[in-house]
């Protein structure tokens, strides 16, 4: 409805005054009609959002120059109704479109004519409305659309990169760094933890941000510690820390204070098994959809960490030996090979010890099965004290120890060999419920890795020595001199006088003698 206060202005470009007036009339009370002389073009502008009509007749418009029609057909405000006389050719529609007005009158004219020229030009108005809300709804689902493309394919570089690994400081690592294009991320760290079956509280990891120094490692450490207690609802009665690799940019990682942290739970099939602990900046708000990507992430990062937690978990079941839990002999023999290969490339001396226990059969015969498995579990844990955490203590078999000692040399393996037989020798091994007291001792083979060694050539001067070891009386330490491997080629050995200089009662050959003490064989009771 148009009101006749304020008439919606039609325009006339041309038209005699007659058909002005007839038009007028015709489009009834709510409508004025401007009508212009035929070279006014640029004067019949339409107001935005609203369209006016434009009564055009054929022989104005085909005569106007064809920059002017041009101009007029830019403007989407004014839709424009072509006149045609009674006697004009016929038009095709097509050509009427093409020529960009929205409907054709024929004279003579008539107001239902004109009245439904208007009212078509209604109908393109809210068609042209309708077409421009959907072309406004796609734009908007594009971009939506474009949005979760990206989501899914920022989700995708997570999970394939956080499978990529067994390894949780690596899948960790590469989180923090996949993180940061979606939130700003100053340090990255994690907890995980397991509830031990023989002990009260956790038993905790702590994967620490790397370049920390006191007093921000300390706050680090107390914050995950916090965290894993409170979601675990139980304290933490042990943990190891592990560094994550640095950051490319090296920059040193404030205290968690200096952020804020926000703490994400790990959990997989309700269980849960750690925490994430992302630090950012203290103002940061994320938003709906980035919180959403967030948790998506932490999803597929928690099956990943809790997948390798699990590798590493039946790796250490698989590397070690059941009775002992120290390594087993296929657990040796990998990390033997490798500290071998590493010695080849860097030239840095590789050793080991061969610990066999003496008249370890009596233990079984006279004390029963059981009381010999106790004393190998004591054994593997007086094997274990004093090492350094690169050494690699292992069973090889039966009642037989080894030890890889990786960085060190002939004469520092065997001082190391001749303490675990002091000790040995000074324990009193107590067994089965009476506590009995056994006196046991070990011979010990040694050696180094001569340059161009093998693994199967040090397992094999170490086996020799620990052989000469046992005919030489027990309850000694033998070092492996490279006569063993000058022999091997043909070379002339050292004399045995030479070799195992303390070839007394019990000691460590090669000069070590003197450093040896008097011990009582109490074996086989
Ligand atoms: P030697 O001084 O020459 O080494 O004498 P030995 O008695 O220690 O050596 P021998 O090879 O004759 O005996 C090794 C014994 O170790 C035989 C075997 O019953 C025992 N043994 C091997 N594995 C185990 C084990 O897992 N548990 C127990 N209890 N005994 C074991
Ligand atoms: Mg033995
Ligand atoms: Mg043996």
């Amino acid at each position: 409805m148009h009101s006749t206060e304020h008439p919606e202005i039609m325009w006339g470009l041309g038209l005699d005054r007659d058909a002005a007036d007839y038009i007028e009339a015709a489009a009834g009370p709510g409508y004025a009609l401007r009508n212009l002389p035929p070279d006014a073009v640029a004067w019949m502008r339409g107001s935005k959002g609203r369209t006016q009509a434009a009564w055009i007749p054929w022989s104005v418009w085909t005569s106007l120059p064809k920059s002017r029609r041009q101009v007029c057909g830019e403007d989407d405000c004014v839709r424009r109704i072509l006149l045609l006389a009674e006697d004009a050719e016929v038009l095709e529609t097509e050509q009427v479109l093409a020529e960009g007005f929205v409907t054709a009158v024929r004279a003579p004219l008539t107001r239902f004519k004109v009245r439904d020229a208007l009212l078509r030009l209604r109908e393109m108005d809210s068609l042209t409305a309708d077409l421009r809300r959907k072309t406004e709804e796609i734009a908007l689902e594009r971009e939506l659309l474009v949005r979760k493309s990206n989501h899914l394919s920022f989700l995708n570089r997570v999970l394939s990169r956080a499978t990529a690994s067994l390894d949780a400081a690596t899948i960790l690592s590469k989180a923090r760094g996949d993180l940061r294009y979606l939130l700003p991320l100053t340090a990255l760290s994690a907890v995980f933890w397991t509830r031990p079956a023989d002990g009260p509280g956790l038993s905790a990891e702590l994967y620490m941000p790397c370049l920390l120094t006191p007093p921000e490692s300390d706050e680090w450490q107390q914050a995950l510690i916090e965290a894993a207690e409170q979601r675990a609802g139980t304290k933490v009665s042990e943990y190891r820390q592990i560094c994550l690799v640095p950051d490319r940019n090296r920059k040193p990682v404030p205290g968690p204070g200096a952020g804020r942290l926000v703490l994400l739970p790990l959990s997989v099939g309700g269980e849960s098994f750690g925490c994430l602990a992302l630090m950012t900046d203290k103002g940061l708000r994320l938003a709906k959809d980035q919180v959403q990507t967030l948790n998506a992430c932490v999803n597929h990062l928690a099956l990943a960490l809790r997948n390798a937690l699990l590798y590493r978990q039946v790796k250490i079941q698989a590397d070690r030996d059941g009775l002992t839990k120290i390594g087993n002999r296929r657990s040796f023999e990998e990390r033997l090979s490798s500290e071998a290969a590493r010695h080849g490339r860097y030239d840095q001396p590789l050793s080991m010890i061969l610990v066999d226990l003496d008249h370890f059969k009596k233990v079984n015969d006279t004390h029963g099965h059981p009381a010999g498995d106790e004393v190998l579990r004591e054994m593997a844990a007086l094997l274990g004290e004093g090492l350094r955490s690169t050494d690699y203590p292992a069973r090889y078999g039966g009642e037989e120890f080894a030890v890889i000692l990786p960085h060190t040399s002939r004469d520092q393996a065997a001082l190391l060999a001749e303490r675990l037989r002091e000790r040995v020798a000074e324990r009193v091994f107590r067994i089965g419920a009476s506590k009995t007291g056994l006196d046991l001792t070990v011979s010990v083979g040694v050696a180094s890795l001569p340059a161009c060694g093998t693994a199967q050539d040090l397992v094999l001067m170490a086996d020799q020595a620990l052989y000469v070891a046992k005919n030489n009386g027990r309850n000694r330490v033998v070092l492996a001199g490279p006569s063993s491997l000058l022999k091997e080629h043909g070379i002339e050995d050292r004399p045995q006088s030479e070799r195992h200089a303390g070839s007394g009662p019990r000691g460590l050959a090669a000069g070590h003698e003197g450093e040896l003490g008097m011990v009582q064989n109490r074996v086989g009771m």
